[in-house]
């Protein structure tokens, strides 16, 4: 009697935290199946006292009955609950699908292949070099020696191995020179790495490129005209150019190049502080050092350089004021190009 107490309790136990019908199939099989928990307790009738064995009997099959009843119970509440829930996933074919979000060119990007565009179609060969540079290449080759002040105008990361996040696509010059013959055109496009406070027109990565030529003969007017193409391509035919003289060691002479501000074309806004220039580019004749450091004789050959911060002229070019948007991620800003 105490055995069918006891199986009794350990079902009630079972039974009320079956959930699911793979779980209620499984309680069937332990307790009413061939090998079961009720015929075993059945098995043990012979074993008894002949005058037990009445009251043992009916008692199990009692318990045969409720066990079967609870199940049966359970089993349609349960499947009850399943089908609401299938049909509640049910699948309805009219609905529209969700459309993929598509991503498209970044601003900066479709800035720059625009203007990789123009150098192409004035000849220029377009090289990429290594985001970490060395200091021979990114500062002593373009006569900035250890010591120049130069070195202070780009605020440099420095690895812990001596090497550097490149500061200018400068860098590129003397590497690419060393491995042609004058006369080439090559263009560099880029990111650049300066230990700059981030704020609304300053980054510390941002996009350049960089133009030079080596060539016999190439003068001054060269530079002025291939800027003047470039320019006029990406800012606008209207594009007036003013050189001023500047200083970087790497040419001489050197001029910071400003140009016609193509929100106003030259009336003044407030993009262009209402002066109607906008500063864009520097830019000079290659440094005759420069060309020796390459492995070309500055007696024969002469060149020009210049290098402008594509990521600012995607500025001017959409109206941005912050350069940050360009890094930030907002799909809202993104979007709009
Ligand atoms: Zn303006």
């Amino acid at each position: 009697m105490e055995d069918i107490r006891k199986l009794q309790d350990d079902f009630g136990a079972n039974i009320t935290s079956a959930s699911d019908s793979k779980t209620l199939e499984e309680l069937r099989i332990r307790y009413l199946g061939r090998n079961g928990e009720v015929n075993r307790l059945m098995e043990k009738l012979p074993t008894l006292p002949s005058e037990e064995r009445g009251s043992f009997g009916k008692e199990v099959n009692a318990l045969k009955s409720a066990i079967k009843l609870a199940l049966d119970e359970q089993e349609k509440k349960v499947s009850g609950e399943e089908i609401s829930k299938l049909s509640d996933e049910k699948l309805d074919v009219t609905i529209p699908g969700i459309k993929p979000n598509l991503g498209h060119i970044h601003p900066v990007t479709q800035a720059m292949d625009e203007i990789l565009q123009a150098f192409v179609e004035l000849g220029y060969e377009i090289k990429e070099g290594p985001d970490v540079e060395n200091d021979h290449y990114n500062f002593e080759v373009l006569n900035i020696p250890k010591s120049h002040p130069a070195r202070d105008l780009q605020d440099t990361f420095w690895l812990t191995n001596g090497l550097l996040p490149r500061t200018h696509t400068s860098a590129m010059q003397v590497r690419t020179m060393e491995t042609m013959k004058p006369p080439f055109k090559v263009a560099v496009p880029g990111w650049v790495y300066r230990q700059e406070r981030e704020d609304a027109t300053h980054a510390s990565s941002f996009h350049q490129v960089e133009g030079f030529v080596v060539g016999e003969g190439i003068s001054f007017a060269n530079l002025k005209g291939t800027l003047f193409a470039i320019l006029r391509k990406v800012l606008g035919s209207e594009t007036e150019l003013k050189f001023r003289a500047s200083y970087f060691p790497y040419v001489e002479p050197c001029a910071e190049v400003s140009a016609t501000c193509p929100h106003c074309k030259g009336q003044g806004c407030t993009v262009c502080k209402q002066s109607g220039w906008i500063e864009i580019l520097g830019s000079g004749m290659i440094h005759p050092k420069v060309l020796q450091n390459a492995g070309i004789d500055p007696k024969k050959y002469s060149g020009f350089a210049f290098a402008f911060g594509s990521t600012r002229l995607a500025m001017l070019k959409y109206k941005i004021n912050d350069i940050r948007l360009f890094t930030g991620g907002d799909l809202r800003f993104l979007q709009q190009f």
